[in-house]
């Protein structure tokens, strides 16, 4: 499997103790066959490879770590990007019903699936109702029933006995269905074919257009290999995607599908289903399928320890510094900074708050904009201006204004701050019983 050839790729750098370049062109070539093996697109592939290359190269990389570890972590954090990153929500219109539709070949999951997330929907209070328009095969429509059934959910489906209805008609009547009986969200399940077939995409473009979806979730086995990439280019140009559940990842998956699926659709992994019991669900969480496919679960957790003993290390030299009565510099300011940075941008934190989601993107901007401002500033700044701001007169306001690509206004401003944070540092140590500096705080 991909986490085994992974696994013996690492085994080979661990007793390194710096990487060379030829190091990491060995190991690029070696982790771009394994994801090739595991059935990862090639343009994927690639794209992860250059990405991997350049920072595997860039010295940036944590202290804390050996070059193997080093690796591996870059290695994470890339296949979690590839993954899409941050897990989204699902898409609700603005007037209900929110209408979801699922596509996806026969035995991909999808009936199943509408089981799933009408349980998880009616559980966070919504009224789901679900649609059977799949009326190709006989038994479908009974399947959603007892699907339904389990999850408390009205199923709306034809009468029987009127022989083969119509699936684009049934689901038009669910939406006015839905309208009167008060629910909030329509799950249309739909037909699928063995293969991809032209018929079964016109169907399926004709319910799209008959419902008007706010999500057109596509459900792929992730047991299937290559035919992952035709399958969901297929669906992308056929039906159009806007996200996409991964089904059967309690077998015995390769990480191929999920990887390519993403980039190939460029539509978000929503959810992951991991069995055939209705609560066998969840949300697609990037980092955990990351780990997964790593397979090195407690390998991650120890780069995890060592990286957070190297931060308590520098927190502690930097309390002891301060009880020492010691001055707070610039370049300790630069230092917190970065680890600050390092818990990832302020907008995810603030994402997490309600009524924060529209904001992300401009406050992501702002908060990196000013960070590499506020570093590009001391970075110009010589190491007795770090240690020693009095002496930073006018004329070298302007020096470190131009070497940092700023205005003068930016370098006072920054250091007006730092005068204030100095001062907190200061009352702070005074708080914590530091001898003969009380005096020195008003
Ligand atoms: P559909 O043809 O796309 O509607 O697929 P179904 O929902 O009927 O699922 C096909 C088969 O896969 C059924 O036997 C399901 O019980 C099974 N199945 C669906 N999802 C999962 C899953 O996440 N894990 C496992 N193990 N089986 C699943
Ligand atoms: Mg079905």
């Amino acid at each position: 499997t991909l986490s085994d050839r992974l696994s013996g790729i690492f085994t080979k750098l661990r007793g390194k103790g710096r990487l060379t370049e030829a190091d990491i062109d060995a190991t690029a070539r070696e982790i771009r066959l394994a994801l090739l093996e595991a059935d990862v697109a090639l343009p994927v592939v690639k794209a992860f490879i250059h990405r991997l290359k350049e920072r595997a190269r860039g010295s940036s990389v944590s202290q804390a770590l050996n070059p193997a570890q080093q690796v591996i972590k870059i290695v994470h954090e890339e296949l979690i990007h590839v993954l899409g990153g941050e897990a989204r929500r699902l898409n609700f219109a603005k007037q209900p019903p929110t209408v979801i539709m699922l596509a996806g070949l026969q035995g991909a999951g999808k009936t199943t699936l509408a089981g799933k997330l009408a349980r998880w929907l009616k559980a966070q209070g919504s009224q789901p109702l679900l649609v059977a328009a799949d009326l190709q095969r006989p038994n479908a429509v009974n399947q959603l029933q007892v699907v339904g059934q389990r999850a408390g959910v009205e199923v709306y489906a034809p009468e029987p006995g009127n022989g083969v209805g119509d699936p684009i008609a049934v689901a038009k009547e669910s939406i006015e269905h839905a309208r009167r009986h008060m629910r909030d969200i329509v799950i249309v399940d739909t037909a699928g074919r063995l293969g991809i077939d032209a018929e079964m995409m016109a169907q399926a473009v004709g319910i799209r257009d008959a419902v008007d979806p706010d999500e057109i979730i596509f459900v792929i086995d992730a047991m299937v290999g290559q035919d992952a990439v035709a399958t969901a280019e297929a669906f992308r140009d056929g039906v159009g995607i806007t996200g996409v559940v991964l089904s059967k990842l309690d077998g015995d998956a390769r990480g191929g599908a999920a990887l390519s699926v993403r980039e190939v659709t460029g539509q978000p992994i929503l959810f992951a289903s991991t069995g055939e019991k209705l609560e066998d669900f969840d949300v697609f969480h990037p980092d955990r399928m990351a780990s997964r496919i790593l397979g090195m679960g407690d390998v991650l957790t120890l780069i995890e320890q060592a990286e957070a003993a190297f931060d308590s290390d520098q927190k502690e030299k930097m309390t002891a510094k301060l009880l020492g009565g010691e001055q707070f510099t610039l370049e300790d300011f630069l230092e917190q900074l970065a680890a600050v940075r390092k818990m990832g941008p302020i907008s995810n934190m603030l994402s997490m708050m309600p009524g924060m989601g529209q904001m992300k993107d401009q406050l992501a901007e702002l908060d990196d904009k000013h960070f590499d401002r506020v570093e590009a500033i001391i970075r110009s700044m010589t190491p007795t201006e770090r240690t020693t701001p009095k002496i930073i007169n006018g004329s070298r306001r302007a020096r470190i204004a131009r070497g940092s690509g700023v205005t003068v206004m930016d370098v006072n401003q920054l250091l007006n701050r730092f005068e204030n944070a100095q001062k907190m540092m200061k009352q702070m140590g005074g708080m914590m019983g530091l001898p003969g500096r009380r005096k020195a705080t008003k």
